[in-house]
């Protein structure tokens, strides 16, 4: 049954892998195909957060959710490649935080946007490679010599989904204290209160 494992987990491994191949090769070649939808946002983040809250409990991680209780603008996306985007940055905060570390999701509106940031106490990034960090096939030295899988892929596909809704994306980090990365998306038009 070990084997069995083992060998299914390469096999998962591998297909993630094809996949994130596929969707950089869609995404450099424009047909990345996006479905916007007016969605809820709050709802997104606690999907995307709940298929995670066993990995986390599985390495000793606390993944807390702070989202306010109030009535928050809806947002204009592709719901199935936002919730990629926070897969992939809250699996990587997840990946690059020690047992006993926590990761703590944020979300909060402020004028047309929505902004999201994804907080951990990990090994951080060192300073001179946070510049390359969004680059394809890019992984920093430290995150290399702590946990030796991962392709690069991940930040790279995720900033092209955030900016393909007209958001951006910021990352800061300390080398062995933690890092954030927030991003933001417009909110819909007609919830913005500017008349239009
Ligand atoms: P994968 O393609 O499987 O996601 P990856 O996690 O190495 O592999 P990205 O998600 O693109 O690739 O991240 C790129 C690099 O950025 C990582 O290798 C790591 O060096 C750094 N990084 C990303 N998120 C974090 C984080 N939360 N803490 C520390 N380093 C991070
Ligand atoms: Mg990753």
């Amino acid at each position: 049954q070990h084997i069995l494992s083992t060998g299914l987990k390469a096999t998962l491994r591998v297909i993630g892998l094809v996949n994130d191949l596929l969707n950089v090769a869609r995404i450099e070649e424009g047909r990345f195909g996006f479905r916007f939808t007016a969605q809820p946002f709050p709802a997104i983040v606690r999907s995307a957060a709940d298929a995670l809250k066993k990995l986390s409990e599985d390495k000793g991680i606390s993944l807390d959710l702070v989202i306010p209780d109030e009535n928050m603008p809806a947002v204009i996306v592709d719901q199935e490649k936002i919730g990629m985007a926070l897969d992939n940055i809250i699996t990587n905060a997840i990946k690059y935080t020690p047992p006993g570390g926590s990761v703590t999701v944020s979300v909060w509106h402020e004028g047309t946007s929505i902004y999201t940031a994804v907080k951990d106490t990990g090994i951080g990034i060192p300073a001179h490679q946070i510049s390359r960090i969004f680059d394809k096939f890019f992984r920093a030295e430290n995150a290399v010599r702590f946990q030796t899988s991962g392709t690069g892929l991940g930040l790279y596909v995720m900033k092209n989904i955030v900016e393909s809704h007209g958001g951006r994306v910021w990352l800061e980090s300390e080398e062995n204290k933690g890092t954030t990365v927030t991003f933001s998306l417009p909110i819909k038009e007609k919830d913005r209160g500017d008349g239009q």
